[in-house]
Formats: structure tokens, sequence, C-alpha cells
């Protein structure tokens, strides 16, 4: 019994109290947790110049990117659009880093126009298009140049970057070139390097070897004299998503990894974590539709789907899944094993497979855990499913930060095609 109540709290709020508030499905976010993974990570990086920018790709939701800025946090983009939202959100441009393959002109002069930190810049093209906007709008870009450091960071391989044959970065061969030939490209002050190898990583090897290489290369520019003014070490530590299963890297070990790599270093320390400091923090309430018994398994039809958390579909990825509430005593139900699944027209709208959990039936509400990155953030209206309200939780307080999109909000900007034109 205990653990049962243990689970349905959140944030000092009884979900199913909040579910009752709210129709299912909606994402809810603890601010406590968020709170204490950043101050947790200042903390360890205490001493050091150190700045974090909170990738916006893994929750670009307005209170949330609020809540980084009220820390003190900054902000990893890649896209013009969440640039806007950082700004927005009340984030400085100067504690901003644009990152991303596919940066369009019109993009970078928006970014240059706001006045952002740093474009971490991941081709030569890049390079001389950063060199022309930059001129044309008679400013110096700061720059850092993404090393590509070929390493495995045992991820996911649609989540891992930093191999040769992924799209990001450069190779070192190629950045010291861009070094010794920087004096062409006037507009642009390359200062920096950069490094993010992947996502959702478990073990510190991979980060010790590209921070590794990276040190390497830090000390040959500044024997050639070049001067380096900031190493962003990026993002990609693991989560918990499979509890008992699952070994998260401790944070104080991560930055003494970045100490030890990094001794000597007098510039500044970027980190770009995402997923870490919002995943845990998340959960997505839905309840069940209705139970189905197929020829060989068990279904449970639940009202959230694959548009409202594509992780599992995308990565075939582990999502704990709880009953909650306080008819759910779970030893009054007979263990029952199910495939979870959502009400999309796809088989890939699965959020489990042969789950066990207590027997389940229509109505009943489940929490979906660890939601709280690449969830909301990735979703899509697929099958014409409004996007879901999310809730930001506080201290036994809540407070709706996106409301469920309206049919009508839904096909804005849809129109018959009435005015037709030439070109
Ligand atoms: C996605 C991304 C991150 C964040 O990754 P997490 O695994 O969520 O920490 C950081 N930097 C860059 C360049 C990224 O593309």
């Amino acid at each position: 019994m205990p653990e049962v109540e243990e689970k349905s709290r959140f944030d000092g709020i009884e979900l199913h109290a909040l579910a009752t508030a709210l129709p299912t499905p909606f994402h809810a976010y603890s601010a406590n947790a968020i709170r204490q993974r950043i101050s947790g990570l200042q903390q360890a990086l205490q001493g050091l110049d150190a700045t974090i920018c909170f990738a916006v790709k893994a929750n670009s939701s307005l209170a949330i990117l609020q809540l980084m800025a009220e820390s003190g946090v900054g902000a990893d983009i890649v896209s013009a659009g969440e640039l806007n939202r950082s700004l927005r959100a009340g984030i400085p441009a100067d504690r901003i880093v644009f990152s991303g393959v596919g940066k369009t002109e019109a993009e970078m002069a928006e970014a240059l126009d706001a006045g952002v930190g740093r474009f971490n810049v991941e081709s030569f093209d890049e390079f001389e298009t950063l060199q022309r906007v930059a001129n044309a709008h008679k400013v110096i870009a700061r720059a850092a140049v993404r090393i590509n450091p070929d390493v495995d960071a045992r991820t996911h391989q649609k989540i891992s970057t930093g191999k040769s044959d992924n799209k990001f970065g450069v190779s070192i061969d190629e950045a010291r070139r861009w070094f010794s030939g920087s004096k062409a490209f006037p507009n642009v002050r390359l200062d920096g390097l950069h490094v993010h190898i992947g996502s959702q990583i478990l073990d510190l090897e991979p980060f010790r070897q590209a921070l590794a290489r990276v040190a390497r290369f830090w000390h040959e520019l500044a024997e050639a004299g070049h001067e380096i003014a900031s190493i962003d070490v990026g993002g990609g530590l693991g989560v918990v998503y499979r509890a008992g299963h699952d070994r998260a890297i401790d944070p104080v070990e991560y930055v003494r990894t970045i100490r030890e790599a990094l001794t000597g270093f007098e510039g500044r320390i970027l980190l770009e974590p995402g997923r870490y400091l919002v995943a845990e923090a998340g959960l997505l309430l839905t309840r069940v539709i209705r139970t189905k018994r197929g020829e060989s398994r068990n279904f449970l039809i639940v009202d959230a789907a694959m548009n409202d958390l594509m992780r599992p579909s995308l990565y075939d990825a582990w999502h704990d899944i709880q009953l909650i509430g306080a008819t759910a005593a779970e030893g009054e139900r007979p263990a029952t094993t199910y495939d979870v699944v959502g009400p999309v027209c796809e088989t890939g709208d699965t959020f489990a497979v042969g789950r066990e959990l207590p027997e389940c039936r229509a109505g009943d509400l489940l929490a979906i855990r660890c939601t709280g990155a690449y969830g909301a953030s990735m979703s899509s209206t697929y099958n014409s499913r409004p996007l879901a309200a999310e809730v930001l939780v506080d201290e036994g307080r809540y407070s709706v930060i996106r409301r469920r999109q309206s049919f009508e909000e839904m096909i804005m900007g849809e129109q018959a095609a009435t005015s037709w034109r030439n070109v």
C-alpha cells in the first residue's frame, strides 16, 4: 500500500486528483525535479567557468524554458523557432548556442541580429555561408567547430552522432585546416571547439574518449598560436528509463571526467544537456479505453498514442508504466501481461510489449514514466489527434502550461483550394 501511495504522488500532488481535474492524455512535469537536476549539475561544476545550455529540442515548452532562464541556464538551439522560443522565455541571447547541420542563411541572419553567443559550425559550406552572412550584417560571428571525434557512444544508432559516418561535425584534420585558413574569414571569430557524440549515454568511457581527442586538438591549436575561448562538451547524459535496469552516470563523475580532460583550460566550458535535465521530471498520464483479448496477446488500449510520445515507436524505447489511483491497490489485482497500445492506426503505436501490470479495466489511470524529454517536443497531430495538454506541477500546485489543442487550432492555416495562382 505505501508503495502505491508513493507512485501516485508527484511533486506534492495526487496524480489521480490531477487526472480528475484535467482530461487525459496530458504531460505533467515536476518543477522541483527539474530544479534539482539543474542545481545538482551546477554544484558539480563549481569552480569551473562553465555555462549550461539546455538543449531546447528535448522540451521546448515556454514555461520549461522560463524555468531554465530563472536558474541561469542558457539554450542550445537548432532552428530559428527554438531561437525565438528561447528569447521569448527570457534566455539572454549571449547564453544561446546555435547547433545543427542545416542552418539556413535566413536563420543565421536572425541569430546574428538577436546576438546569439556562438555558432557551432558543422561543415565548410556552413563556415563560408556564415562568413558571407556576417559580413553582410557587418558583424563578427563567434563560432566553434563541431568536431566529429569518431567515437562510438554505445547508444541507439538513431541517436548516435559522433561516428565518422554520421552527418554531424567535421574531422579533426578538416578542423585543423579551418583554423590555419581562418584569416580568409574575417567576420567569423573561430575560437571554440564543440563535440556532441550522441544521446542517452550511460557509460563514461565514450565521453572520456571524445574529450581526450578534443583536448589533444586544443593543445595542438594553442601551441600553434590559436586562442581557444570555449570548449563545448555537448549533451548526451543518459537517464533511467527502466528502474532497476538502467544505471545513470553520476553527474559528479561526469564533471570530473570533464575537469580531468580539460585541466589547464582557461576558457569557458559549455554543456548542452537536454534529456538529463527534464526526462525523469515528466510523465504522460493516460487512461485505459478498453482491454482486448487477441488470439495470442492481451492488449491494453489507452488514450495516449505515438503522436503524444514517439520514442517507443521511433527507437523501441522502454518506458516504465504504472497503474495509478486510489482504487489500484495492486495486491487485489492479479498480475497480467499486456501489450500497451494507443488508438493510432499503426502497429508501431505500441508503448510496451508483453509488459506485466496489475489487471486493468476501462477508466484506469496509467502513468508512462520518464517522458519529460523528447515527449511533447516530438509530438504531432497524426490521426488528427490534437496536441495533448502540458502541466507544470510545483509543490502541490499545478499550472497548465499548454492547453490541449482544440479542433479549430489543429486545422488553423488550412484552407480549401479556392484561390489558384500562376507562377
Ligand atoms: C540533441 C543535442 C543535445 C542534447 O542531447 P541530450 O542527449 O538530450 O542531452 C546537445 N547538443 C546537441 C548539438 C544536440 O543535437
